[in-house]
């Protein structure tokens, strides 16, 4: 069962957001709509999800584990 909501938790100020992940691509930028920060993955995230939320993107999900690359950028 792949979970398609995160809730992304931005580091700058601490503002919560559960968002509806894509499931076809990777997010990599995700405005905070706290503080204004572009938010970018962590070196070794394929998107903000796996960076920032408390739910990995679907394929990181479908692969079983974090820290494998489910998309090339
Ligand atoms: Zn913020």
């Amino acid at each position: 069962m792949i979970e398609l909501r995160s809730t992304l938790t931005c580091p700058h100020c601490g503002y919560r957001k559960t968002e509806t992940m894509p499931v076809d691509a990777c997010q990599y930028f995700y405005e905070c709509e706290g503080c204004g920060t572009l938010l970018k993955p962590t070196s070794g995230d394929c998107c903000v999800f796996c960076s920032y939320g408390d739910v990995a993107c679907p394929p990181v999900q479908e692969a079983g584990h974090r820290g494998r690359s489910c998309c090339a950028h």
